[in-house]
């Protein structure tokens, strides 16, 4: 694996200067490369809690968060009320949080109601889904990709000009129905993002079937054809290579990813079906390897903490219960001989 800041391709302008200096793992460079982190947690991760959680609980865990440094923040969806209850409180939540000119916002929208709804509450980034899998958009939808599409020609005439416009592509990585998803069905969607003049791209690992090979493969694929279009990457750590495919995502260059907060996610019913990588334990990686995410980690962990005693259950951050790597114990009481 080659090191850090020496990405094959430009995947975002933005970044450009800090990128240009290589630099190696083993060694402390000056130049920190800056680091996109976006929180998805108060969406991808409250959206399957059983019990609807606070409107105003939601909101001082945002302010939390972008306290802390977060300063991109996935933090609702304008989805019809009756289809997620979690979310129906999207925009009065919005309109109570003390921190969001200091961050920015945004939010799922899913058809032209959505998109209205969310420019209404003043969101800075509408972010449209499609699945790379027919069966799932069927499944998730209720729609084929074809109608998905047409309907997201119809969000981007709304928001256009009003709001960032972000693509994700769900499934973008396999299907838990169809297996494999080829690089082809994925490159049709984003293929129609960037016709219709979407702003950025995420490729969502909806059911965590990403591996180290098929995220180089199709991120390769899509600087290849659409070399200007910022890339984010959305892993799910069902199978516990989360962060071994951030890894891969940053030696290709990719400078944008999405985690949720102490791993929130997944739906506790449905056994295997656990959370976003974590966003503590991926600031954790990424600032321990050289990057800058202007995140302070600490911080972040008192807010994890925080979440995990809303939901009442133990959630999966290591990084919230290990401490920072310096983090250092007593001897006194300490255990001995544990193997
Ligand atoms: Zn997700």
């Amino acid at each position: 694996m080659s090191p850090p800041g020496r990405p094959k391709g430009e995947l975002d302008p933005e970044h450009d200067s800090a990128e240009e200096k290589p630099m190696s793992y083993a060694t402390q460079s000056s130049t920190r490369p800056p680091v996109k982190v976006t929180e998805v947690g108060t969406r991808d991760g409250f959206q399957s809690e059983p019990d609807f959680i606070d409107t105003a609980i939601k909101a001082e865990i945002i302010d939390a968060m972008i306290a802390a440094g977060v300063r991109h923040i996935e933090a609702t969806s304008f989805v019809s009320p009756r289809a997620v209850p979690q979310l129906a409180d999207a925009h009065e939540m919005l309109s109570r949080l003390t921190r969001r000119n200091e961050a920015s916002i945004a939010a799922l929208v899913p058809n032209a109601r959505g998109a209205e709804r969310a420019l209404g509450a003043g969101v800075d980034e509408a972010i449209c889904f499609v699945s790379a899998s027919e069966t799932h958009n069927r499944a998730n939808l209720n729609a084929s990709i074809d109608e998905s599409l047409a309907n997201v020609a119809e969000v981007a005439g709304i928001v256009r000009g009003k709001a960032h416009l972000r693509g994700a592509v769900a499934c973008a990585f396999g299907c838990p129905f169809e297996g494999d998803v080829p690089v082809d069905a994925a490159m049709r969607v984003v293929d129609r993002y960037a016709d219709l003049g979407f702003d950025a791209l995420t490729l969502g690992d909806t059911t965590g079937m990403a591996t180290p090979p098929t995220v180089a493969r199709l991120v390769e694929a899509i600087r290849g054809r659409h070399p200007k279009l910022p890339v984010a990457l959305h892993f799910h750590n069902t199978r516990g290579v989360g962060l071994a495919n951030v890894m891969v995502g940053l030696d290709l260059g990719v400078r944008e990813y999405e985690s949720s907060i102490a791993g929130l996610g997944g739906c506790p019913f449905a056994p295997g079906a656990t959370g976003n990588i974590c966003t503590e334990d991926l600031v954790y990686l990424l600032e321990e390897s050289g990057f800058d995410t202007g995140i302070d980690l600490g911080a972040l962990i008192d807010v994890a903490r925080r979440v995990e005693s809303v939901i009442g259950r133990q959630l999966p951050g290591q990084v919230m219960k290990a401490g920072p790597r310096l983090r250092r114990y007593a001897l006194e009481g300490a255990r001995r001989a544990t193997g």
